[in-house]
């Protein structure tokens, strides 16, 4: 053993063989490659030719400005061979290709961020291998779901030197010098035989011409590059009259033929093109595991002329609130690929809109400085604001569940919007729905608000708390529900925030049903304030420094008190956030008000004169109680714990 494996190390110095170990990460997501049970297996296909199309895609930009780069007449295609005798099959390319360091660094490491967070995501739910792998595809290392072992010959465009990469998929892989004529990628895999399989119902035989055609068409119809193989055609000998010889023997042919459509999908007309052709292009595209929710296709002509094809996808992807992810749409110019993710053409509150524009009008050489200055991108954005807006809004009014799926994914992005973006905040506020009064299952657009509001009604109202059911139970509640008025529920933390900058719509006030100078029914008259005066101020000297106020409620019914928003600083529920937040917090402005009609008013003014230590644990007492009814907890708990004990000890011993 001893000395084989001595003679194992002196032939790779000899070859100049250099075996590596894979880093920890990618040898676990190996090891659940090659144990995986998932069912779509044939994915892998999908994983490998859109590396190709990348590969080529990253040549093809590279050399415009250095055509050396390309052979003669270079023709870029990806090559599909299998062979079922040795159970190989081998996907090729003519793009980049890759040098040692690029192999080391690119294969041997995971740097992808979609298969970082598909490990994580393992790492946290064992049992949705399942499901993730689709989810991420999980990129080349998909290959071992299907092989036992790759290898890779690979040589960089503008190199001469050419290596070999092979792995079985356990800890470690080998490099070592090959050689290849041409510039791109070959990768062979020995896929797992059968036999080797005979527990395994997933498997398939991916050898088969037919199985790989009908793969290539699903998942790959659109990529822009021919995929071509050899296809097995059968004629049958044909008599004068057109019949078939049915005694003869058909002849079988064997033609190398492209497979798939190679013309890019957004230059068709959109009439001819099937919701799922859209679908398919979109997931091989733009790597995501479900159809998008929406797609907008459009081409304008005139001055400038483009093509747009973005997407509303249905989810966001895992980074898409970390600091990590980067939106923008693919840029091509004549159908020539240019950038990624042109971060100009998006505002920030669609980041979630995947998709490409294309224009012949731009130029190759587009750098990221000259991008931000370009007049004709700024045109081009502007129109794309515009069809991303036109198509929400068509969804929100023609099909309402379509936009509540869109809502709850992406909801937040539009009220940022409002929020940060002063310029866009009236476009976007078209777009808003809310949870109401009006029925607390079904969300309501501004528009439906003001249109069911009563003459008499002046502001658009709105409660904030932290869910629906609080809402509904705060004391000022009652008596704007007996009024008939709709209240809209602002129960997410961006809610309240948004009113910062959107203070009214459609010439109608936003007001918070919390707000100090917002009052529901008659106010109250000057003789009653007079006559109430006196117990409303020992009420505030009694709270000294927690109220800013103490007066007289006409929105109250049942509840005795509530606390209200007054006319300096933040409110009580911005105040709430932003200790979520754990920011500086200044103290909102406190108003505590009161129910004249409610008994324990009666209570206070009786105690007044009479026991004054008494009258000031009652006053604090109402000022937690409405503290609460906020949501708040009490600053003092103990002492408000011990304050009731003793009420309810005194009750029953006087
Ligand atoms: P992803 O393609 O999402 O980056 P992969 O794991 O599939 O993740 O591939 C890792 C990297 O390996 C790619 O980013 C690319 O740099 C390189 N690569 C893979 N396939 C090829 C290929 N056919 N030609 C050139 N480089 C490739």
């Amino acid at each position: 053993m001893f000395i084989i494996s001595i003679v194992m190390i002196l032939w790779e110095i000899f070859m100049n063989k250099e075996t590596q170990s894979f880093q920890a990460e990618t040898k676990q997501l190996l090891d659940l490659m090659i144990n995986s049970i998932y069912t779509h297996k044939e994915i892998f296909l999908r994983e490998l030719i859109s590396n190709a199309s990348d590969a080529i895609d990253k040549l093809r930009f590279l050399s415009l400005t250095q055509p050396e780069l390309l052979g003669n007449d270079e023709i870029f295609e990806i090559s599909i061979k299998s062979d079922d005798s040795s159970k190989t099959l081998t996907i090729s390319d003519n793009g980049i290709g890759m040098n040692r360091d690029d192999l080391i660094q690119n294969i041997g490491t995971i740097a992808r961020s979609g298969s970082k967070n598909f490990l994580k995501q393992m790492q946290e739910n064992s049992s949705a291998e399942l499901e993730l792998i689709g989810q991420f595809g999980v990129g080349f290392y998909s290959a071992f779901m299907i092989a036992d072992r790759v290898i890779i010959t690979t040589k960089k465009a503008g190199e001469t030197d050419a290596f070999k990469w092979e792995s079985e998929g356990t800890g470690v892989y080998t490099i070592e010098p090959a050689t290849k004529d041409t510039h791109g990628t070959e990768i062979t895999l020995y896929l797992k035989k059968n036999e080797e399989n005979s527990e395994d119902e997933t498997w398939v035989d991916y050898t088969e011409s037919h199985t790989l055609q009908n793969l290539i068409k699903k998942y790959s119809n659109f990529i822009r590059y021919p995929i071509r193989m050899e296809v097995e055609h059968t004629e049958y000998q044909k008599n004068e009259d057109g019949s078939y010889k049915y005694d003869a023997e058909p002849t079988t042919e064997r033609k190398i033929e492209t497979i798939n459509a190679t013309k890019p999908i957004w230059l068709k007309d959109k009439k001819e093109i099937e919701q799922s052709e859209y679908n398919e292009f979109y997931k091989s595209e733009f790597h995501d595991w479900v159809d998008p929710l929406e797609v907008v296709h459009s081409k304008a002509e005139g001055t400038l002329e483009y093509r747009l094809l973005l997407f509303i996808p249905k989810k966001a992807p895992f980074d898409f609130n970390s600091n990590q992810f980067k939106k923008g749409v693919k840029l091509y110019s004549k159908n020539v690929y240019i950038m990624d993710r042109c971060e100009t053409l998006i505002p920030d509150y669609y980041k979630f809109i995947k998709g490409l524009v294309e224009s012949s009008d731009f130029s190759l050489n587009l750098s990221r400085e000259v991008l931000q200055q370009n007049r004709e991108l700024k045109v081009i954005a502007k129109n794309i604001e515009k069809k991303i807006h036109d198509t929400l809004l068509y969804m929100l009014q023609n099909e309402r569940e379509k936009y509540d799926e869109f809502w709850n994914e992406f909801g937040k992005n539009i009220k940022s919007g409002i929020y940060s973006d002063f310029q866009a905040k009236d476009k976007l506020s078209d777009l808003l729905i809310f949870f109401s009064s009006n029925d607390s299952t079904k969300k309501v657009t501004l528009d439906e608000y003001i249109s069911r509001m009563p003459e008499e009604q002046e502001f658009i109202l709105y409660a904030t708390g932290k869910d629906i059911e609080s809402i509904e139970k705060m004391p000022q509640m009652e008596s704007i529900k007996d009024k008939g008025w709709e209240v809209l529920y602002f129960v997410e933390k961006i809610d309240e925030f948004i009113t910062n900058n959107l203070t009214e719509y459609k010439g109608k006030k936003l007001k918070s049903v919390s707000h100090g100078e917002f009052s529901v029914g008659d106010s109250v008259t000057k003789e009653k304030e007079d006559e109430m005066k006196p117990i409303l101020e020992a009420i505030k000297t009694a709270l000294e420094g927690k109220v800013s106020e103490v007066k007289l409620s006409n929105r109250l019914k049942s509840s005795p008190v509530c606390l209200v928003s007054g006319k300096n600083g933040i409110s009580l529920n911005m105040e709430k956030v932003l200790k979520d937040y754990d920011a500086f917090v200044p103290k909102a402005d406190r108003v505590l008000e009161i129910n004249p009609n409610h008994k324990l008013f009666e209570v206070m003014t009786k105690i007044k004169d009479s026991d004054e230590s008494r009258f000031k644990t009652y006053s604090n007492l109402l000022y937690n109680q409405a503290l609460i009814s906020e949501g708040i907890i009490p600053e003092d708990t103990s002492s408000f714990i011990s304050q009731i004990s003793e009420l309810m000890i005194n009750t029953v011993s006087e």
